[in-house]
């Protein structure tokens, strides 16, 4: 977009979440959806630009770990009650960012109902790094 870098931080904005407040009650533009044409039409006193986000998660498309449609990874109670995971976990129910395959965990974007952001991403990183740790301890007896 043309002056983008000029008015990077004040003007043009990547995270509406983040930023949006700052334009309460004014007119701001949402370029990248296919309306990239609209900052030249009105006056706008801010733009966000949203360009997409595709999951890369192809590699897990022979595996028994579900995505939805857009190829973001279920987890937890994200989960469909009707799946195949049911029968895999036995007589429990996936942890919070345990996938349809018990013991793979996924945190961060590439998740379904992620809040795509960086601290949430951060946070869902250690949790399911702590909940690896409880997923081990709970097999350890079994082995
Ligand atoms: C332009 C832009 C502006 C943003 N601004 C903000 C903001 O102001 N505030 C905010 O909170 N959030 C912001 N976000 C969102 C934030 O960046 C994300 O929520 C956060 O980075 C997600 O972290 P993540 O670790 O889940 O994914 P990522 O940061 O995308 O990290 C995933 C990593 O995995 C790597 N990878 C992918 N596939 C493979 C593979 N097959 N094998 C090995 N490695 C792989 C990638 O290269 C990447 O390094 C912004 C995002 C964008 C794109």
């Amino acid at each position: 977009m043309e002056g983008e870098d000029r008015f990077l931080g004040n003007g043009v904005h990547y995270c509406a979440a983040c930023d949006g407040p700052f334009y309460k009650g004014q007119h701001v533009a949402v370029p990248g959806g296919g309306n990239s044409a609209v900052e030249d039409q009105v006056h706008v006193n801010g733009a966000f630009i949203f360009i997409g986000l595709e999951p890369n998660t192809s590699f897990l498309n022979d595996t028994d770990v579900e995505l939805n449609r857009a190829g973001f990874i279920l987890t937890g109670h994200n989960l469909p009650a009707d799946s195949a995971w049911v029968d895999r976990f036995e007589s429990r129910l996936p942890l919070m960012f345990e996938t349809s395959v018990p013991g793979i965990f996924a945190a961060g974007d590439v998740r379904e109902s992620s809040t795509r952001q960086v601290a949430a991403a951060a946070g869902e990183g250690v949790t399911a790094a702590m909940l690896v740790r409880e997923y081990l301890k709970g097999i350890r007896f079994k082995i």
